[in-house]
């Protein structure tokens, strides 16, 4: 059979964080010890009250489709949670629950943009964002923050410049994938300003919030003047709670916002999962503490890798939040990425996959004794 496949789906290709982390574990089912710092995602399991908040579900029939918003408990959790960062004006009728974040981004990219309408991204930015874009059929205008070791402030000149009346969506990420950049509220200013001047829809994905250091904190963009009717809030429960396979996710927005996507979640997922929506509930409630004790592991490999990797003499601007760290590596960094696979057996995400060639993403979501085997490795194959 010749499929004539849609033009949607051959714009794009498969996520590179992906493909290298199945790339990574492929390697391990040969029996090759490889260290993956490719994938973003939280070595630890779950913490215990979740997961017994879940099983209690289950025993208790939480089995069947929910409502296709999810239900009412999350939902007011979640906007008790968002009226916490700042964001009292969202009630549980503004929460839409996904199954993942990703699934939340896709409905409100799916939502906002037409063919041939403008989405701005700030260089490096996530992967999928440039793939969503696409698959609604937006056009893409890039914005290079790399230039500037990743500070927002510094390029806003240049985001004045990219956006425009034709703009319609700007997608901004703090705490930032693949950075770790933690935006200052300048710079967020400069965002409102030109979100608010050019009429424009803004994705503030928040995913990383919860995870910052030294004090930095990730101000919601929503809570500044102007903004709460153009901003869509992302947030989910695999960063914060390490509950990436538990698949739940939330956006935030002005409930014709939520109507519209809610076309395309009822049709598409129906609802997140019953008995995760009620683990994600005690979540909510009741795992401050475990949070904490993540983040500060987080810090401390964050910290113990920038010293091994400046001892080196790599340049890598010091991230303030999320898990993740772009040290410059070489001009051909797909080669350099290669080349640590395959021969250090170390596995990374090129820069160019986020829009910023030159760089590697390091995810530090990994023991101290692996990351320091990462260094040595790397450094034994001369790629340091
Ligand atoms: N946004 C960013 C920036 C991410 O890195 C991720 C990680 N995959 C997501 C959204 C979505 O995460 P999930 O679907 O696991 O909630
Ligand atoms: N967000 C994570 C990452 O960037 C998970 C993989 C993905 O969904 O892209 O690695």
């Amino acid at each position: 059979m010749n499929f004539d496949f849609a033009d949607r789906v051959e714009r794009v290709s498969p996520s590179a964080t992906l493909a290298i982390s199945n790339k990574a574990s492929a390697l391990e089912a040969e029996g090759v010890d490889v260290v993956d710092l490719s994938v973003g995602e939280p070595d630890f399991d779950t913490p215990q009250n979740i997961k017994d908040a879940a099983e209690r579900a289950l025993e208790d029939g939480k089995t069947g489709y929910t409502t296709s918003q999810g239900i009412p408990q999350l939902r007011e959790a979640i906007a008790d949670k968002l009226a916490g960062d700042g964001l009292d004006f969202y009630g549980p009728e503004n929460v839409m629950v996904t199954p993942g974040g990703k699934q939340a981004l896709y409905e409100v990219f799916q939502t906002i943009v037409d063919d041939g309408d403008e989405v701005v991204l700030l260089d490096p930015a996530w992967v999928s964002y440039e793939a969503m874009a696409k698959l609604a059929g937006g056009r893409l205008t890039r914005v290079d923050t790399a230039q500037y070791d990743f500070r927002l402030e510094d390029a806003l000149g240049d985001l004045t410049d990219a956006v425009t009346d034709d703009t319609e969506l700007l997608v901004v990420n703090s705490p930032a994938n693949p950075t770790g950049a933690v935006y200052s509220e300048t710079a967020l200013e400069g965002v409102r300003d030109v979100a608010v001047k050019h009429d424009v829809t803004v994705i503030s994905d928040e995913i990383y919030k919860e995870i910052t250091y030294d004090g930095a904190a990730a101000t919601s963009l929503g809570t500044f003047a102007g903004m709460q009717d153009r901003t869509v809030t992302l947030n989910g429960f695999s960063k914060a709670y390490a509950m990436t396979g538990w698949r739940l996710g939330y956006f935030a927005a002005p409930e014709e916002v939520v109507d519209q996507a809610g076309k395309v979640h009822s049709h598409s997922v129906s609802c997140a999962v019953n008995f995760v929506q009620h683990a994600g509930v005690e979540a909510l409630e009741n795992t401050d503490d475990a949070v904490v004790e993540m983040r500060d592991a987080f810090a401390e490999r964050r910290d113990m890798l920038i010293d091994l990797l400046r001892n080196h003499g790599v340049t890598v601007p010091e991230p303030q939040g999320a898990f993740y760290m772009m040290p410059a590596v070489a001009d051909d960094d797909q080669a350099w990425c290669e080349q640590a696979i395959e021969d250090a057996h170390v596995a990374t995400v090129p820069g160019s996959a986020f829009g910023s060639p030159g760089y590697a993403r390091i995810s530090y979501a990994n023991s101290k004794d692996r990351l320091r085997e990462a260094v040595a490795r790397l450094d034994d194959e001369g790629l340091l």
